[in-house]
């Protein structure tokens, strides 16, 4: 039988026209599915293709209220569609999939994110390819938030943003990639196979219970915090991410960055370490300068992406999961974003 697809349009450069030079602006609207189904016939005959423009704005200026309609666009046309896929601009891609990702349980169908690093319309665009291939993979029945970028198929929850230049703009992170388009579809089958039977668990939904109120701070050697600073963020956020060094040290000397946590630790705010690093995992037990932190509550990133860290420790605060389980929280895989640990530091 003939596969039902409903691409959702979000934004992005994907959709946008043309200006003097390599500017690109927005279009109408109202013109995209006619656009789109002119420009990419071949859409028509891999599935019946409908089309949402649910917001259509540079992805800079995604909220989490369009996380939210977004996914809830998808759960109402759960049962009408075979397969998902979402327009979006590339710049925040990776955050709204992992937040997707989080969001819905129990998939039992795709839900394809891409976007393009040119628009459909100007010479050598990736928009077309990417489209057909989102399209088609959409239509392949993994159940999986994922993002099909350059003819590579990544999980959600563990792809970044790597390149402004190459079309291959996403990479994945301490995990391997879903598949890859050549002449074929060449997908994963020990990925697949993680992927299916936790799959058929559990019937469909959604949790979108979040709070945005987290701030984020990259550590850099010899920039200080001061104590001002240190106030005023802790009454005006209700969770932390810190990009550290290497596996999630932070500044011991000067002890600015230890009073930050002990201040922290006792009004109960969460800070999560993450680090600067693209692959390899947040370790807080290897050196003193983890250690330290680790002792004053501060939570590993583990091996996730810093989107999905930054997503998950938002869910945290949205589902107000107890201080006192807020390490095992961070810890248990929830969409694939991180491999499970047994040990997790005590404070
Ligand atoms: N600034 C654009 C966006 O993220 C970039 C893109 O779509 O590639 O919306």
């Amino acid at each position: 039988m003939r596969k039902k697809v409903l691409i959702i349009h979000t934004g992005g450069t994907f959709a946008m026209v043309l200006g003097s030079g390599q500017t690109a602006t927005k279009q109408h609207s109202s013109n995209l599915l006619e656009n789109l189904l002119q420009q990419i016939p071949e859409l028509a005959s891999l599935a019946e293709i409908d089309l949402k423009v649910i917001c259509n704005i540079d992805s800079s200026d995604v909220t989490i209220d369009i996380w939210k309609l977004l996914a809830k666009t998808i759960f109402e046309s759960w049962s009408q569609c075979d397969g998902f896929v979402v327009v979006h601009g590339t710049d925040t891609m990776a955050w709204t999939a992992s937040a997707l990702a989080f969001f819905l349980g129990g998939l039992t169908k795709p839900v394809v994110f891409t976007g393009a690093q040119r628009p459909l319309t100007a010479l050598r665009s990736d928009a077309r390819m990417n489209m057909i291939d989102a399209v088609e993979l959409a239509t392949h029945g993994i159940p999986e938030v994922m993002i099909c970028f350059d003819s590579k198929v990544h999980r959600a929850t563990r792809a970044t943003k790597y390149s402004n230049e190459h079309l291959y703009a996403y990479k994945s992170y301490n995990s391997p990639k879903i598949g890859s388009f050549g002449v074929n579809i060449k997908l994963n089958k020990k990925v697949l196979n993680s992927i299916l039977p936790e799959a058929k668990r559990h019937a469909p939904s959604i949790n979108s219970e979040i709070n945005g109120n987290i701030t984020s701070l990259m550590c850099v050697p010899g920039a200080i915090p001061s104590l001002t600073f240190i106030d005023g963020l802790l009454s005006s956020t209700e969770g932390i991410i810190i990009q550290g060094f290497g596996a999630g040290n932070l500044p011991i000397s000067g002890k600015i960055w230890l009073e930050l946590f002990e201040r922290a630790l006792d009004r109960k705010i969460p800070i999560v370490i993450s680090t600067q690093c693209e692959s390899g995992s947040v370790d807080l037990q290897l050196y003193e300068n983890g250690r330290r932190f680790a002792a004053l509550g501060g939570i590993s990133a583990l091996d996730m992406t810093f989107e999905a860290a930054s997503v998950k420790l938002m869910i945290m605060l949205g589902r107000k999961i107890p201080f006192e389980k807020r390490q095992s929280f961070f810890a248990t895989p929830l969409a694939f974003e991180c491999q499970s640990i047994d040990s997790i530091p005590s404070i």
